[in-house]
Parts: C-alpha cells; sequence; structure tokens
C-alpha cells in the first residue's frame, strides 16, 4: 500500500450539515442530463458517483421525494441540497458528487453522460465521453 495515510474513506454532507454519510468503494461515476435532474440541482446535469447500498452509512437521514415510480431521490428540506437518488431494485445509489467532501479523490472519472436527449442547447457534453440518449444501455 501507499504511504498515504487516507483510509479510503469519503464523507460528504448537504450545504447546511444535516444531513451526513460516509461511504467506500465508489463504482462509477454518471453524469445525468435529465430534466429532473437539471431542475433539481439548477444546473446543467448532475454528477452521481454510485456506491452499493451497504457500502453507504447515513449519519442523518436526508429527506425522500420521487418523481416517479421508478426511483426514489433524497434531498434535504432545510437548504434544499440533491443528495443521492436510487432506482427501485437497484443495489447501487448515485450519490451527488458535488455533496463529497473528503475522499474527491477517489471518485472515479465519469464513464457515461445519460439522458443526452434531455440536455439543454446550452450545456457541452465533455470530449470523449461516452454519451447515451435515455439510461445507460448495458448490454
Ligand atoms: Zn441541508
Ligand atoms: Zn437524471
Amino acid at each position: 500500500m501507499a504511504s498515504e495515510p487516507s483510509s479510503g474513506r469519503i464523507t460528504g454532507s448537504c450545504a447546511c450539515g444535516r444531513v451526513r454519510f460516509s461511504a467506500t468503494n465508489p463504482e462509477a461515476t454518471v453524469h445525468c442530463y435529465c430534466t429532473t435532474c437539471r431542475k433539481t440541482s439548477g444546473a446543467a446535469y448532475l454528477p452521481f458517483a454510485h456506491f452499493r447500498e451497504d457500502n453507504i452509512r447515513w449519519e442523518n437521514e436526508p429527506d425522500k421525494w420521487a418523481k416517479s415510480d421508478n426511483a426514489t431521490r433524497a434531498y434535504c428540506a432545510t437548504c434544499g441540497s440533491c443528495i443521492s437518488m436510487s432506482y427501485h431494485g437497484d443495489p447501487e445509489i448515485g450519490i451527488a458528487v458535488g455533496c463529497i467532501d473528503e475522499g474527491v479523490d477517489l471518485i472515479n472519472p465519469v464513464k457515461m453522460c445519460i439522458y443526452v436527449r434531455e440536455k439543454p442547447a446550452w450545456a457541452q457534453l465533455p470530449q470523449g465521453v461516452p454519451a447515451f440518449d435515455g439510461g445507460s444501455t448495458e448490454g
């Protein structure tokens, strides 16, 4: 192992600090350009770092909101920060990368951009990153 003191731990919080979590073993990072991610973030897209549910520990539980029957979004009702999104039946949760405080260097580079058919004209896609009209087409 390297001499880095980093334990591989990732921590995160919302803007006001009420919601806190820690996580290990980040999986793929995906940028979502869907309309709901754009609206809830106020930005061109939401970058999600995926983690297996078992690898996330919530110190203070976030509030929940569902736009559709397919997925639940977590946010902080006090400050409005977007925190995570999970599809029902998926063992992974996408954590909004902007909420991460410690361990940002452990997050993987973006693997793909999804829902680019809903991308606003003013947003630029990153060069060399696979982009999908809808959700990821894994196989
Ligand atoms: Zn908050
Ligand atoms: Zn989205």
